[in-house]
């Protein structure tokens, strides 16, 4: 595939010398491979190492800099730029491998009993000593929930000394249609840092504003934090923030103090642009072509594969084509 035909150009080129450019401006690619960039810098790199990233003389790791890792890799970049050796060292090094293991951290944990045995064979310490017999998917699961219990009791400790707290709650559904309430904490915690955090997810049986309302007073009477409850926001559906009888009204009557209640500014600025792309032309054409360029690049590989190799070219970060979603309100 040639990148001609997308008419890019590498900037790194005409930063180098504009004489030299316009000499051989009729070939990007040959002009890529005699730059100064190639000199020390070999582009071939970024293809073989998804992680490296190439910026103004300098190499870095994603990987390492998503996980905010402190090696030069991660934090100011690495001049010698020349020396696979660098890349190498990077590769071993312990935080790159630190940085790799919670890339993955999101696989599922049916893969927990293969990882372990993966783990033995490559020598882990603590692991190939056969030591550790809980390494099925249930175990896992075990610890996982034992985790999460240790974060939730933070999160209400931390609520239950702080003076008042506000939250944002919204309906959800998951894979097999049950109906959730998501409901996220806002406050000060003693340190004085301003927080917000996922606090839990309740199943509903109805939809309405009483059964919503009384779900959310026995969640905080049970705590003995409702009289903290200072702030509510939400979408705008009326079954939530209607006048007299949506849950904001219902449930600023059994608040100890006055219920700052706010329709949720992402929510009003969807609805906002909802209406303006009734009336503006140009809008729906954005957002037909934001559609078609992830329907170019969904699961083609070809396709894939030529994006990277334009970000390679451009010294552009390597980005993915994200899922489009377009959310339905369950209210
Ligand atoms: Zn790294």
């Amino acid at each position: 595939m040639s990148l001609l035909q997308y008419g890019f150009k590498s900037q790194r080129i005409s930063d180098s010398s504009s004489q030299k450019n316009e000499q051989n401006s009729k070939n990007p690619q040959e002009n890529l491979k005699n730059s100064n960039v190639d000199k020390t810098f070999k582009i071939k790199w970024l293809s073989k190492l998804s992680w490296l990233h190439y910026d103004n003389k300098k190499m870095f790791c994603t990987i390492c800099v998503k996980h905010k890792m402190k090696n030069k890799f991660a934090t100011e970049g690495v001049t010698n730029i020349s020396k696979k050796s660098a890349v190498k060292e990077h590769v071993k090094c312990k935080d790159h491998i630190e940085a790799k293991k919670l890339e993955t951290a999101h696989l599922p944990l049916r893969l927990l009993p293969s990882i372990i045995e993966m783990m033995k064979e490559s020598g882990t310490p603590h692991i190939s000593d056969g030591l550790i017999t809980y390494t099925n998917e249930i175990s896992g699961h075990e610890f996982l929930m034992a985790i999460a219990k240790t974060i939730e009791d933070k999160i209400w400790s931390e609520l239950s000394d702080a003076v008042a707290f506000g939250i944002m709650i919204d309906e959800s559904t998951d894979i097999i249609t049950t109906k959730h309430l998501d409901i996220y904490a806002l406050y000060v915690a003693k340190n004085e840092i301003f927080k917000t955090h996922f606090l839990c997810l309740l199943p509903l049986t109805d939809c309405d504003a009483e059964s919503i309302t009384q779900v959310l007073i026995n969640l905080f009477k049970k705590k003995g934090i409702l009289s903290k409850l200072v702030a509510f926001v939400s979408d705008g559906a009326s079954v939530i923030l209607g006048k007299d009888e949506g849950v904001a009204a219902k449930l600023s009557r059994v608040c100890t103090y006055p219920l700052i209640v706010n329709h949720c500014v992402v929510h009003r600025l969807a609805l906002a642009c909802k209406d303006v792309g009734k009336e503006i032309e140009i809008y729906k054409e954005a957002e037909l072509l934001v559609k078609k360029i992830y329907g170019y690049f969904k699961n083609l590989c070809s396709h894939i594969q030529q994006l990277k190799e334009i970000q390679n070219l451009l010294d552009c970060p390597i980005l993915k084509i994200k899922r489009l979603y377009e959310i339905c309100w369950l209210a």
